[in-house]
């Protein structure tokens, strides 16, 4: 078992993996290439809008069991704003009807025979589907597995585009299983949704980093790993843009297309897809935080921020490389009608992700490597890696602890 080991990347699955090193005695340094932790999940000041803001509004579900244990440990499971009771309210924006989805909480899924609790047009039967599914084999795309009516419209098309961040007819059916079967099949406890009551570094990134210096932990900000060294059939230093720094073991977790230049053995998903947030400055006057998903148009999710409305697009390949303006102007109305705002276009500013995750495809998915590599003192991590689930705060969460884990096996 390594004595210090070199978490390389400080995003969810570094800092998970640093958390899981720490609290089994390892001496753990964390270097990272930013200027702060958290990577394609931290919050930011934006001078443009004069607010701070997150570089994309995350949803968690209380079935991230991993993420929930990870909060716990970091202390800040309290910083989450979550319902008793899971409920997603919807707009359809083709006729403006409203409804809010509301799953009970046990096991036994009775809200399926309630039209209040269902999305109006649906029938209880046609829930069966999402059982279906479990019995496809990875080939079989979502769009192909169901029948595109109402169902899949108002509810399977909003749930698994967000959860897959790909385009449903080439999205791969068992990802989209795992998480229903994490979520959704477990029962209403296990899909309240929540999301962070100041901002995503507030509460998943600042207090793990916090807890890591408490515990003895070096973390190193603005140090880029532009190589690995090699000697004996192991990793036995590191290049960095501050100079070189020798290691006795060392966990990567940075994102797929920076571990496949520093190693290039390793297979990783090489097609990526967009995300899209749009903020809008705007005293929305209702209780943050909250969210709404929008169905039939542009906009796909609002969620309500304190001092601003921000709205995701997943998927969105097929729209980044517009210009700003026009994606703004294409989001607005569903905003406003959403809101039911009047008055102009508030001051906005699009976030555009281009490689926010991997695409979710029965291809992409053969790429993805375990934690381990040909070298034994050197393990992988990230939402990338073989975690059975999308590219998500729950994979990189779980893929962190299971590198560690490798790493402590050794
Ligand atoms: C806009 C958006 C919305 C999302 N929404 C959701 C959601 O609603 N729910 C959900 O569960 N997930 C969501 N995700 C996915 C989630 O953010 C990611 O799965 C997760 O943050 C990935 O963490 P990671 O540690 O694997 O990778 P990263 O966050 O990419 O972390 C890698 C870190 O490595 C650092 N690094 C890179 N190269 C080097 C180097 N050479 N040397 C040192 N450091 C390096 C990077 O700077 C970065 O900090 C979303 C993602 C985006 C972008």
């Amino acid at each position: 078992m390594p004595r210090h080991v070199h978490v390389i990347g400080a995003g969810l699955a570094g800092l998970s993996a640093a958390i899981a090193l720490t609290q089994t005695g390892c001496t753990v340094t964390l270097v990272e290439a930013g200027p702060a932790a958290g990577g394609r999940c931290r919050s930011y000041f934006d001078r443009e809008l004069g607010l701070r803001v997150d570089n994309g509004n995350h949803l968690l579900l209380s079935g991230n069991r991993a993420t929930f244990a990870y909060l716990d440990t970091i202390g800040a499971r309290d910083t989450l704003a979550m319902p008793a009771e899971p409920q997603f309210p919807f707009i359809d924006m083709e006729n403006g009807v409203r409804w809010t989805l509301r799953p009970n909480l046990g096991r036994i899924p009775w809200w399926v025979l309630s039209s209040k609790r269902r999305a109006p047009g649906t029938r209880p039967s046609d829930h069966l589907a999402l059982l279906r599914l479990r019995r496809l084999n990875g080939e079989v795309t979502i769009a192909r597995s169901l029948r595109h009516d109402n169902f899949y419209r108002r509810l399977v098309s909003p749930v698994a585009i967000a959860a897959l961040n790909t385009p449903l007819d080439v999205a791969s059916v068992p990802l989209f299983g795992s998480v229903m079967a994490e979520t959704l099949f477990r029962g209403g406890r296990a899909c309240i949704p929540a999301v962070p009551r100041e901002g995503l570094s507030e509460s998943l990134i600042d207090p793990a980093v916090a807890w890591l210096q408490a515990h003895g932990c070096e973390v190193i900000f603005g140090r880029r790993v532009a190589g690995l060294r090699y000697g004996n059939d192991r990793v036995i230093g590191l290049e960095t843009t501050e100079g070189p720094m020798p290691v006795e073991a060392a966990v990567l977790a940075v994102p797929p297309w920076a571990a496949a230049d520093l190693v290039p053995d390793v297979t990783s998903p090489n097609e990526f897809q967009a995300i899209l947030n749009i903020h809008f400055r705007i005293d929305v006057a209702r209780e943050p935080p909250g969210f709404i998903g929008i169905v039939g148009g542009t906009a796909e999710w609002v969620f309500v921020k304190r001092d601003h409305l921000s709205v995701t697009i997943s998927a969105a390949n097929r729209m980044v490389d517009l210009d700003a303006e026009a994606i703004a102007t294409s989001v607005w109305p569903d905003v406003r009608t959403a809101f039911r705002l009047e008055g102009r276009m508030p001051p906005w500013r699009v976030v555009k992700e281009r490689r926010a995750t991997f695409a979710a495809t029965a291809a992409q998915e053969k790429l993805r490597p375990g934690p381990r590599t040909d070298l034994p003192n050197l393990v992988l991590a990230g939402d990338w890696t073989a975690t059975g689930l999308p590219a998500t705060i729950e994979g990189a969460i779980r893929s962190g602890r299971a590198a560690a884990e490798v790493l402590l096996a050794t």
